[in-house]
């Protein structure tokens, strides 16, 4: 039973993955998300409700297009696989504390619209950031124990610290990403914060290394930092779950 109903969460958890694509792919290029049917971005062909399955569509066309074969970016697949496993962990830590998981589901499908969009686009739009510190406002007011001066604090201390190293470095940090990190911190705490930009920070460059020394890349494209961070955002949340357990 237990299986079932984790199978059950994870598909329900790659739906929404599928969901908050579509908004990352298409918000950042003001394209309409409501009334725009799903095409293929190579041949534009509609895509018919049996090409809409998360996961199996993907796997069943083996990561092609059914109508023009061209490849499909893989984002889609990643996407909502990651949406299923963070439904899954959310469903096993929080499953008594429902206004926490929704808060907490909130925000980390902020984080992987903002992820998406990032990786594409290069930018973060700011009604995701918005979004996002409604979010973490909410998951700060459903805290057993909330400490909100702490909040504010660690706010201000990631804000300055970041801000004045993005006008001593501009080539460093974007704005976006102070922004980012800055909202995240408001409930995150400023330690874990920390924690989130050192380990974005070797992911992100162990992955430029990678990349630039495995495929030679002339490195004209800016390694989109927003992904790296909320990522590690996830892996200190619930690294910090598993240590107080
Ligand atoms: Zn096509």
């Amino acid at each position: 039973m237990t299986i079932i109903a984790y199978v059950s969460i994870f598909y329900f958890g790659s739906i929404f993955g599928s969901f908050f694509t579509v908004l990352g792919t298409r918000i950042p290029i003001k394209e309409n998300f409501t009334t725009k049917r799903s095409h293929c971005v190579a041949c534009q062909h509609t895509l018919q409700t049996k090409d809409l399955f998360p996961i199996f569509s993907y796997v069943c066309h083996r990561g092609k297009c059914a109508y023009c074969t061209t490849k499909i970016d893989a984002l889609y697949f990643t996407s909502e696989i990651i949406s299923g496993f963070l439904a899954c962990l959310l469903y096993y830590f929080y499953a008594t504390d429902v206004l926490q998981l929704v808060a907490l589901a909130s925000v980390f499908s902020l984080l992987l619209v903002i992820s998406i969009a990032d990786y594409l686009y290069l930018l973060i739009p700011d009604r995701f950031q918005l979004l996002l510190l409604f979010g973490v406002v909410f998951r700060q007011a459903v805290l057993p124990v909330a400490d909100w001066s702490a909040a504010f604090i660690s706010f201000f201390v990631i804000f300055s610290l970041l801000f004045f190293t993005c006008l001593a470095l501009p080539d460093g940090i974007g704005g976006g990403d102070v922004k980012l990190l800055s909202i995240l911190s408001f409930t995150f705490g400023l330690e874990p914060t920390l924690f989130i930009i050192l380990l974005a920070s070797f992911s992100a460059g162990s992955y430029f290394l990678h990349t630039h020394m495995t495929k030679g890349s002339s490195l004209q494209r800016r390694v989109p930092f927003g992904p790296f961070l909320a990522a590690a955002a996830v892996v200190v949340h619930f690294a910090q779950v598993l240590l107080i357990h």
